[in-house]
């Protein structure tokens, strides 16, 4: 025991010293869908950390959908998917996910991090390669590496870095499977996908899409950065954490690859289903996303503002996505500056290695359409204070 214990406090204290110790702050979220806020112990502040794009978590008619669904079905699914847990509201929305987003097939995961994970383990086969995007989430990182296939990372957005190795691997027999992200969600940025899909295309490679952060934001109906770019994937994995306003995710893709999950994803077949009152609560979500374009040209305008509230020497690039971030590069400076403006009222995180690489620490603001003009002058004045050092 007395290693063990040795090795977690010599951990905590390493991390510590980097200046990377992480801690959790008990907020409530105030239940007014009209404005972003959260509230801790210490104060009420504007919540610009937040991933809930479309300001659909508070809004009363989903909120009224989640309840309408437990009186209809009860709270859990009580089963795994194979079992007895798969009724008619997840049938519903896998259904209706699939005719939106334009696939055979949706299948249903808990998390994004779970359907991440099940996509790789599953699909990948001893001797194939995957190429991923260098700065990929963790779920697809991870998944990659402990997954059975050689994996290579590609540099950032770097089509023809991905072609190099598309091209050294071209008749090797296996698979080749590529994994990038629509809308990268620590940057902002979007992938060049109709690149990537070319270069897929000509190596007879696989592409997977993670939509996290693109779908129900960006493009035609919030179809996300496949629609955006005119793009198909073979595999595209949305999560419902984000602008969904719920949690879960969503796997599309052809017929036969969802058989295949269904008989070998371990994710999917031991893991409980998620509950039916969930599902019917993500049938609406997905409406409001098609049908309140409103939400998205909210999303535009405060972009528009905060681009015009920043004073020039701040350095910020704009990105074509609701994530903002400020590069700071030094941690314990990130820090200080978020610290210095939730003295101001503003909530702002600032994101450190390892989640993103060292010497990009930064301050990760989304924007939702639940925030106001007037909260993004708030937002664009107190930066500009905090970095001026007033
Ligand atoms: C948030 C996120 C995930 C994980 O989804 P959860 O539903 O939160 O587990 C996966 N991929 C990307 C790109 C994400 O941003």
């Amino acid at each position: 025991m007395h290693r063990f214990n040795q090795r977690i406090s010599n951990a905590l204290a390493e991390r510590d010293q980097q200046g990377l110790y992480r801690q959790r702050t008990c907020l409530e979220r105030q239940s007014d869908h009209e404005s972003e806020r959260v509230r801790s112990e210490d104060g009420a502040y504007l919540n610009f950390s937040s991933n809930d794009y479309l300001g659909l978590a508070q809004s009363p008619e989903l909120i009224q959908a989640w309840q309408e669904g437990l009186s209809l079905y009860g709270a859990g699914s009580g089963a795994s998917p194979l079992v007895t847990g798969y009724h008619r509201p997840h049938a519903n929305v896998e259904a209706q996910l699939a005719e939106w987003l334009g696939f055979d097939r949706a299948l249903l995961f808990s998390s994004g991090f779970s359907a991440n994970q099940a996509v790789l383990f599953a699909l990948l086969q001893c001797g194939d390669s995957l190429f991923q995007d260098k700065l990929n989430h963790a779920s697809l990182i991870e998944a990659g590496m402990l997954s059975e296939a050689n994996m290579r990372r590609f540099a950032h957005n770097d089509v023809s870095s991905l072609s190099r190795l598309l091209n050294k691997n071209s008749d090797s027999g296996s698979v080749n499977f590529v994994a990038t992200e629509g809308v990268f969600s620590m940057d902002g940025d979007l992938s060049p996908l109709a690149e990537i899909s070319a270069a897929c295309h000509q190596a007879e490679s696989v592409l997977l899409v993670d939509d996290a952060h693109g779908c129900g934001v960006l493009g035609h109906d919030g179809k996300g950065s496949c629609e955006l770019a005119g793009v198909q994937p073979d595999i595209l994995v949305v999560t419902f954490g984000k602008a969904f306003g719920l949690q879960g995710a969503a796997v599309l893709c052809s017929q036969d690859t969802a058989e295949y999950l269904v008989q070998f994803a371990r994710h999917y077949v031991y893991s409980t289903a998620m509950p039916p009152a969930q599902a019917h609560a993500l049938s609406t979500a997905c409406r409001m996303i098609q049908s309140d374009g409103w939400r998205r040209e909210r999303l535009g305008e405060l972009s528009q503002t905060l681009v015009e509230g920043l004073d020039y020497g701040i350095g910020f690039d704009d990105t074509p996505s609701p994530i903002k971030p400020l590069m700071v590069g030094k941690s314990d400076e990130a820090l200080r500056i978020s610290h210095a403006l939730r003295q101001r009222g503003i909530w702002v995180s600032a994101i450190r290695p390892p989640t993103v690489p060292v010497n990009s620490a930064r301050l990760r603001i989304t924007l939702t359409a639940a925030h106001q003009p007037d909260d993004i002058k708030q937002l664009s004045m107190a930066i500009n204070e905090v970095f001026h050092g007033e």
